[in-house]
């Protein structure tokens, strides 16, 4: 895989919800993600890393207790294999389950409503230290990164024009189509000069 890789290297792949990829990148993205790491591939890595993220929902051999056996701490990988062990853990509710006697599986506890399923997160976040906690509000989160923009919205929303003194000027230009009644009465396009008293 690395060397078909290296000989037309390709950029990680973007998360799409329900696709998957062909083999050997359905089964194998976490081994070659760990091959890539021992050899500083680091584009490499980072590849097998977006493909791993697709597709690890739909690996027939659990991959997760090896991960935890090989990927190094804070890894990326070892990161998101975290985040989602916890999560799933936590959505598979009590009972023996995949996830069963893994270290992550203890992250559970911290799981909340507002805990997002790791694979929608941008793929820095693995790559920064907010990807140690599932609770990140950060930049990577594409959820939060709405909601905050939709808050700056709101707040920038001004007060609704008091008995239209303020009116002009204020709405968006483009939809103007003609122009407002009361700039007729503008001083500054009055044609005559301003009569002045005589003596
Ligand atoms: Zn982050």
């Amino acid at each position: 895989m690395f060397i078909d890789w290296a000989k037309r290297p390709k950029h990680p792949i973007p998360y799409a919800p329900g696709q998957y990829s062909p083999e050997p990148w359905l089964s194998h993205a976490a081994s070659a993600y760990i091959l890539g790491q021992k050899l500083e591939a680091i584009l490499f890595a980072k590849y097998a890393l977006s493909q791993f993220i697709q597709n690890c929902a739909l690996i027939a051999l659990s991959p997760w207790k090896s991960i935890e056996e090989k990927a190094p701490l804070q890894s990326p990988l070892a990161r998101f294999s975290d985040h989602w062990v916890a999560w799933n853990t936590s959505l598979s509710g009590p009972g023996v389950n995949e996830y069963s006697g893994l270290k992550a599986a203890n992250l559970a506890t911290q799981v909340k409503a507002s805990t997002r399923d790791p694979r929608i997160l941008e793929l820095e976040h693995w790559y920064s230290s907010c990807g140690d906690d599932i609770n990140a509000k950060c930049e990577h989160d594409p959820i939060f990164l709405e909601n905050e923009r939709e808050k700056r919205r709101l707040e920038r929303r001004p007060p609704p024009p008091e008995w239209g003194a303020e009116y002009e000027g204020t709405g968006d230009k483009s939809t103007v189509s003609s122009p407002s009644p009361l700039a007729k009465h503008k001083p500054s396009n009055s044609p005559f000069p301003p009569k002045t008293p005589r003596r």
